[in-house]
């Protein structure tokens, strides 16, 4: 047995506050992760799918919106959504609170994911090149090389 938080007391001041929880709690069969995000914050880089890992997000408090291949989908404070693998979606807070969610994976080791973003050149959600180093993730265009979206 293992017990712990999922959250530190000054996660409060942090815009995105993310936790991982699976190595503190020993899970092995499941990945069980702890977002934090003001409004206008996405909980993930890219409109993505996981071909074998089910997710489900539970809403602890704000909202959770999230851009799926049937629509934007509201999952509110006390709600809980499943995404099968090979499910598209990217969760954001579109809200006026700060959103605050708990992601369980299994298996724990999300494995093949096709990520993809919104293109302005190509006007569409398209695949993703990830230029990663030590302090900061660029994400280029596949089709057109234009950049995508830059986080440090
Ligand atoms: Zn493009």
């Amino acid at each position: 047995m293992r017990k712990t938080e999922l959250s530190h007391p000054d996660s409060e001041t942090q815009s995105r506050y993310f936790n991982a929880l699976s190595e503190a709690l020993g899970a092995d069969g499941i990945a069980v992760n702890y977002f934090e995000r003001d409004p206008g914050m996405s909980i993930g880089d890219c409109y993505h799918r996981h071909r074998e890992q089910e997710e489900v997000f539970i809403v602890l408090s704000g909202t959770a919106t999230f851009d799926t291949a049937d629509g934007e989908i509201s999952v509110e404070t006390g709600e809980t959504i499943r995404f099968a693998p090979g499910e598209w979606q990217r969760g954001w807070n579109r809200g006026s609170e700060r959103l605050q969610v708990l992601a369980l994976g299994a298996p724990r080791e999300a494995g093949p994911t096709d990520l993809r973003r919104e293109c302005p050149s190509c006007d569409q959600r398209t695949p993703v090149i990830v230029d990663e180093s030590d302090t900061e993730v660029i994400f280029y265009c596949k089709d057109c090389g234009t950049e995508t979206g830059q986080y440090t």
